[in-house]
């Protein structure tokens, strides 16, 4: 059996295996071996599942057989993030704190996946609890980016990119907060969708700041991508905030022609800081898109998203200094051996050697953020800025369709270049968060290579318009073609 298997996108590969064409189980071991191949390079994933996921495709091959019906992800290797609780595997969150934990339940988007056929592969490496852009957070050390191993692959779902960068899975879920799938999606030069808030439930998903994430599809091309999340899109009554009777068939959105669409270009996604290599490769992509069809382009401005930054982080690291309160060592996580300590001193020290740096960090200054005279100067300003930043996009989807900005304002950097520097780790985050503040859809693709590394661009839609963003993100994806793969020896 050709190799080529690991080339084929999840739409392929599932028609095949439904088909009888390819035996879901000849696909999975061709993946394993090319795993166990390349992945002390890239190093994707937490944990691999190689029994399970074996046992799953021979099942699958005997249903195929039996003329059974299949579901739509029929023997797909998809990867998931270490974040989203899965039964059979340890769900770490990338920290210390969560070793060794295995969750008594399955994710609503797990799920579903199993329901639709999907197998899966494995967990994948994320700065711890989700907080960073680099995947260096992580207690069990860097995933490396395909395109250049010595550079990061962005984060925090960079094992997820990677995983679909390196072909060591064919479909991923990642989690986005602030950009953590869109960032590395840009960086390892694959696809990925943040999801309106609401669309995808989140019951199983360990939270961060819940107020801003979304569980998201990562995957090769716009198609892979919403398969996806026609499959894990939709509400439960799990996740108070999921919402009733707003998905579709979005793979119906793919294709079909784009003009007479508005472009918005907001000025502020361009500024100081961008690197102009990233910054040229967007707007080429945009003259490109105007030669392929009627569209038209203007520049408009959105004059709160220059305080997004820090409205994000003041209202990101409250979030998680309240729900990270509870791994003490008791209720949850890592808890250390000495008895003799009396128990106040035991949930400290639990809590110093359980959480890394970054998350300590992010604890304290969210607690400080809310607490009693300070809540007026940041929390409660963080969130009237919010509702600001909300306003400026209603207004500006007026005016246009869709909006284009780059993904990250930067190449993918070294690893080590920034990890001892908060703010200039931050600092990268300037053109994803403002979309989780608002709540927004958008969607990270490909859109060329500039010294030999990837190029994001990030299209964004009004809430629940993910339908318009494949469209659009597809006739982008046609007119462009970079979409390729890494050379991994
Ligand atoms: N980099 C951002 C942060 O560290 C976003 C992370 C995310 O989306 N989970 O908060």
């Amino acid at each position: 059996m050709a190799s080529d298997t690991l080339e084929l996108s999840a739409w392929e590969l599932s028609a095949k295996i439904r088909s009888g064409e390819l035996q879901a189980e000849d696909h999975i071991c061709i993946l394993f071996d090319h795993i166990k191949k390349i992945e002390s390079k890239i190093k994707s994933y937490i944990s691999i599942d190689e029994e399970g996921a074996i046992n799953q495709a021979k099942a699958l091959d005997k249903k195929v057989k039996a003329g059974d019906k299949v579901g739509k992800l029929c023997g797909v290797g998809i990867a998931i993030k270490d974040n989203i609780c899965t039964l059979n595997l340890r769900t770490t969150c990338g920290s210390r704190m969560l070793e060794n934990y295995v969750s008594p339940f399955d994710a609503t988007v797990i799920e579903r996946i199993k329901h639709e056929d999907g197998i899966i592969v494995g967990k994948t490496n994320m700065d711890e609890f989700a907080m960073g852009s680099s995947t260096e957070h992580s207690y069990f050390g860097s995933t490396h980016n395909p395109w250049d191993i010595s550079r990061v692959p962005g984060g925090s779902s960079g094992g997820s990119a990677a995983s679909i960068a390196a072909q060591e899975a064919t479909l991923a879920l990642g989690g986005d907060t602030g950009g953590s799938i869109r960032c590395p999606s840009s960086f390892c030069g694959v696809t990925g969708i943040k999801t309106t808030y609401g669309l995808v439930s989140r019951y199983g998903m360990v939270s961060y700041a819940n107020s801003l994430e979304q569980i998201g599809p990562i995957a090769k091309n716009v198609r892979d991508c919403s398969l996806m999340l026609e499959v894990i899109a939709g509400y439960d009554r799990r996740d108070s905030t999921s919402v009733k009777d707003k998905t579709e068939e979005y793979t119906k959105a793919l294709g079909g022609g784009i003009d007479n669409l508005k472009i918005g270009i907001p000025k502020e996604f361009y500024a100081e800081g961008i690197d102009p290599a990233v910054e040229d490769s967007v707007l080429e992509a945009v003259s490109k898109i105007e030669g392929a069809y009627k569209v038209s382009s203007n520049e408009l401005s959105l004059e709160r998203v220059a305080d997004a930054l820090p409205a994000y982080y003041i209202i990101a690291m409250s979030e998680a200094s309240s729900n990270l309160a509870r791994y003490d060592g008791v209720r949850y996580g890592f808890r250390i051996e000495d008895k003799t300590y009396d128990w106040s001193t035991v949930f400290g020290k639990d809590r110093e050697m359980g959480f890394g740096q970054e998350v300590k960090r992010r604890i304290i200054l969210g607690t400080f953020a809310l607490s009693a005279g300070y809540y007026d100067q940041f929390y409660l300003k963080a969130q009237k800025i919010r509702t600001l930043i909300v306003e400026d996009f209603t207004r500006a989807f007026k005016k246009v369709d869709v909006l284009v900005t780059p993904t990250m304002p930067i190449l993918p950097f070294k690893i080590g270049e920034k990890i001892s520097d908060p703010i200039q780790m931050y600092l990268c985050d300037v053109d994803t968060v403002p979309i989780n503040l608002a709540g927004l859809p958008s969607i990270s693709i490909p859109c060329g290579f500039k010294r030999g590394l990837p190029v994001g661009l990030q299209l964004i839609a009004p809430p629940f318009r993910e339908d318009l963003l494949i469209k659009v993100a597809s006739a982008f994806e046609q007119t462009l073609k970079v979409n390729k793969t890494p050379k991994l020896e």
